[in-house]
């Protein structure tokens, strides 16, 4: 069983990625060793970059949104073998913290984790698995909980893609703000979650969606996944914009998937009475926002608004996924659409900047064969 790889490394803050040789140490019997096939490249991997390491010790391996198959599974491993098609999640419920006792894994605070097996060639350094995964690779380690057995006859290439932003936005409208048939929506931001976040109001049956975004591109691409309005930040002002569409009355659900602070403070003020905003996007240190309280039209407190966090979704991996393939071969999830770009391990800096451009919905780092 081979233990050497390659892996897109930070090595310390403030410098690019570089792609060089890691080696792993052997999977515990609880671990799974898994030859990734393609990884996503998603915004909370370039947060780690800005953010130096959000949090993470470094040397960090990048990468959290991968596919592959199963090369070796650790003897108290079950659900899965050798070969098996599979999505590695970053969410993997403890099921004892106080979260899971009471029954709400969706909101667990202990995650399960291999121990970092990965480590630098030249320096023997241990690397730190950005999300608990790290699948800017083509071998990664991770705990048994977090591989999720998938069809056989789907393209990794895309599946790959429910590891984490579609998932994170196609689970704010089903999972963390249910949408009600009928409903109005708007969704700010239309990038790669704000689309999903889009095809998971269109499946919950809403009956306006409108996409907010500054790029054109984007507003056309939120049709494409079932936005029956655009509205272009940059020459209008969404709230007014959304307020008109709505005759006046507001959407009674807005979401935002920009990761900024004013998207926020636009939410609140597009809601129509008792109306809900979802936070989405990951907001960097000391991003602030102000929300007027008393304002006896759009006040928070006089329209009865309620403003909540998704957490990536709110999804369960093992029970989520696996829907979310079918929604994918039923064609009501269109992955295919979503996938600009097919790039390689060294091609991440760029992609990054493709992202930051909006010139791409996603771009896929493919590793290997599969
Ligand atoms: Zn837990
Ligand atoms: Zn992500």
């Amino acid at each position: 069983m081979s233990r050497d790889a390659r892996g897109a490394i930070l090595t310390e803050p403030g410098e690019p990625l570089v792609v060089e040789p890691i080696t792993l140490d052997p999977p515990a019997p609880n671990e799974v060793q898994v030859r990734v096939v393609a990884s996503g490249v998603c915004h909370s991997d370039l947060h780690v970059k800005r953010t130096n390491g959000w949090g993470m010790p470094f040397p960090i391996l990048l990468g959290h949104e991968g596919a592959g198959y199963v090369e070796e599974a650790g003897s108290e491993v079950t659900g899965v073998q050798e070969g098996d098609p599979v999505l590695i999640a970053w969410r993997a419920p403890c099921g004892r913290c106080e979260g899971c006792r009471r029954g709400d894994p969706r909101h667990c605070m202990a995650h399960l984790r291999a121990k970092k097996r990965a480590h630098r060639e030249v320096d023997g350094a241990t690397l730190t698995p950005m999300l608990r995964t790290g699948t800017f690779t083509d071998r990664t380690i991770v705990h048994g909980a977090q591989v999720v057995k998938m069809p056989a006859d789907l393209s990794m290439e895309k599946l790959c893609l429910l590891a984490c932003g579609v998932s994170t936005g196609f689970g704010a409208p089903i999972n963390t703000s249910p949408v009600w048939p009928g409903a109005s929506v708007a969704v700010i931001g239309c990038g790669g979650v704000g689309l999903s976040i889009v095809a998971g109001a269109k499946i919950m049956n809403a009956g306006r969606i409108i996409a907010v975004d500054i790029a054109p591109q984007k507003l056309e691409w939120a049709k494409h996944f079932g936005a029956t309005d655009g509205v272009d930040a940059s020459q209008n002002d969404p709230v007014e914009a959304v307020r008109e569409l709505t005759g006046g009355a507001g959407v009674h659900f807005a979401f935002e998937a920009t990761g900024r602070p004013e998207p926020v403070e636009q939410m609140v003020r597009m809601l129509h009475f008792a109306g809900r905003a979802t936070m989405v996007g990951v907001q960097g240190p000391g991003a602030a926002a102000t929300l007027d309280l008393g304002d006896p039209s759009l006040g928070v407190f006089e329209n009865k608004i309620t403003l909540t966090v998704s957490h990536g979704g709110d999804v369960l991996p093992q029970y989520d996924f696996p829907v979310m393939a079918e929604y994918y071969r039923d064609g009501k999830l269109d992955l295919d659409f979503m996938v600009t770009k097919v790039i390689g391990l060294d091609d991440i800096e760029p992609a990054f900047e493709d992202m930051q451009a909006g010139r791409v919905i996603r771009s896929v780092v493919r590793l290997g064969e599969g």
